[in-house]
């Protein structure tokens, strides 16, 4: 059987095409202007690593501002959030991307923009890592969260080198004010490497899901950054990522995204799924005309809005059993789904109804496929009241699930 959904991605990719030509091509790298205009696909990265793509799938393309998040991830990897936080803000800007957007401290506002994102590629690797060092390390962790080795398109970094005059300044600013570790010139440099590293779509997608996923590439099974860090960068990215058009492009698509003048964008639904698209045309905000088109289509189709609410827990309780007088039956609730605060919390009500006659109770978790920490400690804590109260409690957990 053909996969749907790869038909469905082919239809989404030819109704984005409509209105043909709209947007321009970022010209100020003057490499970037010198791309086929038309290209454009699309890929998918599920939680467990299947990737869907259609159309110039094999296109490779510079990854540039996309590469923010990723280079953000590993900073906080390396320095704790704390000693990010000393360097670079987290309030969105409404600036534009090259803007000296600034705290009254002298913090860039968030490392979306440019200038929080060349102070963050400093604060890549230990405090002692030289300029190159930190780098190399750029280079390495965006390959982890790809899945492959990825390269620098020397063409591309040679040409935005050139012309990195405002970069540079941003650079110096930051210095001035005490927040940036390298020397300016290495920051660049070093920053431009990282934004002119070679990517297709598929790669965005499965980077995207590795953010998605808690941190672990759902391809290669490596655990890139951890989980925590996740929460941060995809937090930074939903207000942050899409330029200054950030406010609507949370309203009307809702996934953690970040876009790059290339022409890429890369979202990231946590726990659901990673998207790349790659599309060379810009409307005025520098984002891809086609691949906002294609967004908005995949989240309104999917349901994939992160403030679109889940199914309410209401089906937690799978039934209940009162014991019979000859003892053959024991008292039991038996529970199904997902263990969150949502569901443990109905299923704890259910607990506290049991009377306090002494009798046994059987918690049947049978039908439960996970729990999360906190429904988790919510279960077990409901079997220790029981217990306290005089019941003996049996729980039939063949999953697991309260394991640690
Ligand atoms: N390397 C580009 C710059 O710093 C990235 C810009 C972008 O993609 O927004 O200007």
């Amino acid at each position: 059987m053909r996969s749907p959904v790869s038909d469905y991605l082919e239809e989404v990719r030819g109704s984005c095409m409509d209105g043909g030509d709209e947007g321009q091509l970022a010209s100020y790298i003057p490499e970037l202007a010198a791309v086929d205009p038309d290209r454009f696909a699309i890929a998918l990265c599920t939680v467990d690593g299947t990737v869907y793509a259609v159309g110039d799938v094999e296109q490779r393309f510079t990854i540039q501002s996309m590469s923010k998040p990723f280079a953000y991830a590993l900073a906080l990897a390396d320095r704790g959030l704390a000693g990010v936080l000393e360097h670079v803000g987290v309030e969105p800007s409404g600036d534009a991307f090259n803007e000296i957007s600034m705290e009254d401290d002298g913090r860039p506002r968030n490392p979306m923009v440019n200038i929080g994102a060349i102070t963050t590629h400093a604060l890549v690797g230990p405090p002692e890592a030289t300029a190159e060092q930190s780098t190399a390390r750029v280079i390495q962790g965006l390959s982890a969260f790809a899945g492959r080795q990825l390269e620098v398109d020397e063409q591309v970094f040679a040409s935005e080198r050139e012309t990195a005059d405002r970069n540079m300044a941003l650079a110096y600013l930051v210095r001035a004010q005490g927040k940036l570790e390298d020397d300016p010139r290495d920051a660049v440099d070093g920053y431009t490497r990282q934004c002119s590293l070679q990517v297709d779509v598929r790669d965005l997608a499965v980077m995207a899901m590795t953010l998605a996923s808690s941190g672990r590439n759902p391809v290669t099974g490596e655990q890139v950054v951890p989980a925590w860090v996740c929460r941060q960068v995809l937090s930074v990215m939903a207000t942050c990522g899409m330029y200054d058009a950030a406010g609507d492009w949370m309203s009307n698509v809702g996934i953690p995204a970040k876009s790059g003048v290339s022409g890429g964008v890369l979202g990231a639904l946590p726990g659901q799924v990673g998207i790349g698209v790659f599309s060379p045309r810009l409307d005025e905000f520098g984002n891809s005309v086609r691949a906002v088109r294609a967004c908005e289509r995949l989240s309104n189709d999917m349901g994939l809005h992160l403030m679109q609410a889940p199914e309410i827990a209401s089906t937690v309780l799978h039934g209940v059993v009162e014991p019979d007088d000859d003892g053959d039956q024991l008292r039991e609730v038996r529970l199904q789904g997902t263990m969150h605060f949502a569901a443990a919390e109905v299923a704890l009500r259910q607990l506290e109804q049991v009377p306090e006659d002494a009798a046994p109770v059987v918690l049947d978790l049978t039908r439960v496929s996970s729990a999360n920490d906190v429904g988790r400690r919510m279960l077990r804590e409901g079997v220790r009241r029981l217990q306290l109260d005089g019941h003996q409690v049996r729980v039939d957990d063949p999953n697991g699930v309260l394991d640690d």
